[in-house]
């Protein structure tokens, strides 16, 4: 229920015109309808609550028209003197403002008769100092009428009149004034019928007792506290406005019973007149105003309540269609998915959801059996490897592995896994892509490779074979001539720059036509042969021997110096003189002739070096054949060694 008094604090014009009217009337009222009693106007000065709810509605500035409606009356219907009037208008005005001034300090944005500790201080600070200020315009009154009255007795019997006054009418106006929803539907539990009959008998009941009887010996005084169980009841199951509306007319029903002294309020002792009727007013309005006020309390925590449940169920409902919505997505978008994927248990690898194309995949059925992913998986290490980076990274991307379908048909495929957390448990959602063809493709493609490398070999040794044969003589075995012009140049450069020695030797077999005519070609091809694998034994690995043509052969000796290539070749002489060679099986023996050449002494020149031993060499045979010669150096010095010394 809504009390908030912040729309009615727009019309501030409009409030204090009805507090100057309804203040001049109430007070009006009161004073023709109640007896004067000695001290004061009347018993139960019922404007004191209008100006309070006034102030506490509107402001501190109504206290303007409780001052002007205050004036008013006095001079209109109690014929009192202007400073009477000045001096009580103006307390009857500084009351409300200071009460209602205290209560709008100090409460809420809401009304205080909504809340329990509002109520209280609507009591206390409102009602209370409203009506202990105002009440000093009784006293102001004693002394200017100079009437002989207790001083005490003036201010007390003023303070009840203004409390109970303040107490009886405030709420009602607070509640009348901010525009309080009253709807029948606010009435709970109760009917409406239930709630007119309660009413009824509510305001039955407070007329018998304030006008069924006649008791000046006070006898029947505590009677109207019955009144108090149907105002309780109504504070509970009614309006809060039906409930102090109800309660005003049973105060009402008081006021007149108390004017026209009768009823079981009514005591006939002196002074005691309007006591009993204002102490049960004001009691009565309390009581009221607080049990109201809890009840109005608790009902708006219920109704907070309700509407928070309403709202967090709407949310709720709202959460759950969004995640169904959502939910049936992602179902459609992985039924309709180009590429098997699949959901299962973290916890025991059980199969939650396979869309089609996985089906299709690993060929699985219908089936009613619970599916478990262990089954496809063609080890379980690998699985269990699979989890292991699975609770490590929470994810994985493209991991090769073999899988295997319901059949038992095993494939390669790359899988992608993600962990989820769904249901409250952990889930991991798969991807696989079969790459069995693309496999196949990878080991066909290896294997031409290898092929292609083999054979690569093979071409490479069918050139290093003919690469070979070209630079070697097919008869003898030895390199060729073509050979050794080739590298010659290169050998005599290096030795050049590395300042060392090289040595030609050039070699010929004497009279070797006549083996040719003797033997037959075979049989000197034989002796070639023969003396190819015998020079190839004779000299170093380093020392190059070539077929130089015909049966002619040049030996190219690296880092040997004169001295030691003339004593090698004397040696070959000796040897070759001594050796047996077979021409068409039949054992002969051969000579040879050596011509020899040095670097630098005889030429740096490769072509003039081996120049320079083929004229040795003609030396040789012209000397005799069967001999070593060296080139000649310096002037015609005949440097031919005999063959045997
Ligand atoms: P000398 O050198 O002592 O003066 O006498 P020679 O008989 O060795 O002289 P010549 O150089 O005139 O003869 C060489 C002969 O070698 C001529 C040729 O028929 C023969 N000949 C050349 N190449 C081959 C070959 O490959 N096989 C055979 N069987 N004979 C060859
Ligand atoms: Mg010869
Ligand atoms: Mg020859």
């Amino acid at each position: 229920m809504e009390f908030s008094v912040s729309r009615v604090h727009r019309f501030p014009l409009i409030g204090g015109a009805l507090t100057l009217i309804v203040y001049g009337a109430m007070a009006a009222l009161l004073y023709q309808g109640l007896e004067p009693t000695d001290s004061a106007p009347c018993l139960i000065w019922l404007p004191s609550g209008v100006g309070l709810a006034a102030v506490i509605l509107w402001g501190w500035s109504m206290s303007v028209p409780v001052f002007a409606a205050s004036a008013i009356f006095m001079s209109l219907m109690t014929g009192a003197s202007p400073p009477q009037i000045l001096w009580v208008s103006l307390f009857n005005a500084l009351g409300p403002l200071v009460g209602g001034g205290l209560v709008r300090l100090s409460q809420s944005r809401r009304l205080p008769v909504c809340r329990m500790a509002d109520a209280i201080r609507l009591l206390g600070l409102g009602i209370g100092v409203s009506a202990l200020i105002s009440a000093f315009g009784g006293l102001a009154d004693l002394a200017l009428r100079g009437a002989d009255y207790p001083l005490v007795s003036q201010y007390v019997d003023w303070l009840m009149a203004d409390m109970a006054g303040a107490a009886a009418c405030a709420p009602l106006m607070l509640c009348a004034m901010a525009g309080v929803r009253n709807r029948v539907s606010d009435m709970i539990g109760a009917g409406f019928a239930e709630a007119i009959l309660v009413c009824l008998l509510t305001v039955g009941l407070a007329v018998q007792i304030f006008f069924g009887f006649d008791d000046p010996e006070g006898r029947y005084l505590l009677w109207p506290t019955v009144l108090m169980l149907p105002l309780l009841w109504a504070s509970t199951r009614l309006p809060l406005l039906l409930a102090h509306l109800l309660g005003t007319l049973v105060m009402m029903l008081a006021i007149i019973a108390s004017a026209k002294g009768t009823g079981a309020l009514h005591i006939a002792l002196p002074g005691m007149q309007g006591d009993s009727t204002a102490l049960f007013i004001l009691v009565q309005s309390s009581l009221l105003l607080i049990i109201g006020a809890q009840v109005t309390e608790r009902r708006d925590a219920e109704e907070t309540t309700r509407q928070t449940n309403i709202w967090l169920e709407h949310k709720v409902a709202e959460r759950s269609r969004a995640l169904a919505e959502s939910e049936a997505r992602f179902r459609q978008l992985a039924d309709t998915a180009p590429i098997p994927l699949a959901v299962s248990r973290f916890s025991d690898g059980s199969v939650l959801y396979l869309n089609e194309k996985s089906r299709e995949l690993f060929r699985i059925d219908d089936s009613p059996f619970s599916l478990r992913v262990d089954d496809f998986y063609a080890s379980r290490q690998a699985r269990e490897h699979v989890l292991a980076l699975l609770d490590e990274f929470g994810c994985l991307q493209d991991y090769e592995m073999l899988l295997q379908d319901s059949q038992g048909r095993q494939f390669w495929a790359l899988i992608s896994c993600t962990l989820i957390r769904r249901d409250g448990e952990k889930q991991i959602i798969i991807g696989v892509s079969d790459i069995s063809n693309r496999k196949v493709m990878e080991e066909s493609l290896q294997m031409a490779n290898q092929a292609l490398q083999e054979h690569l070999v093979e071409v490479e040794s069918r050139h290093e074979g003919l690469r070979d044969k070209a630079m070697r003589d097919p008869l003898t075995g030895l390199f060729n001539r073509r050979f050794l012009d080739e590298i010659l140049p290169e050998r005599v450069a290096t030795a050049l720059v590395g300042g060392r020695q090289l040595v030609i030797v050039m070699i010929d077999v004497d009279h070797f036509k006549s083996i040719n005519d003797t033997w037959g070609h075979r049989g000197g091809d034989d002796v070639l042969s023969m003396l190819g694998s015998y020079l190839a034994e004779r000299f170093r690995s380093t020392d190059l021997v070539c077929r130089y043509g015909g049966e002619e052969f040049v030996v190219v000796m690296p880092d040997t110096s004169l001295e030691m290539a003339m004593s090698r070749a004397h040696a070959l002489c000796d040897g070759i003189r001594s050796a047996r060679f077979f021409a068409n099986g039949h054992a002969i023996s051969i000579t040879l002739s050596i011509g020899i050449a040095a670097l630098p002494l005889h030429s740096v020149e490769a072509t003039t070096l081996v120049q320079r031993a083929d004229e040795a060499l003609y030396q040789a045979k012209r000397a005799g054949r069967d001999r070593v010669v060296m080139a000649p150096y310096g002037m015609d010095e005949d440097m031919a060694f005999p063959g045997r010394v």
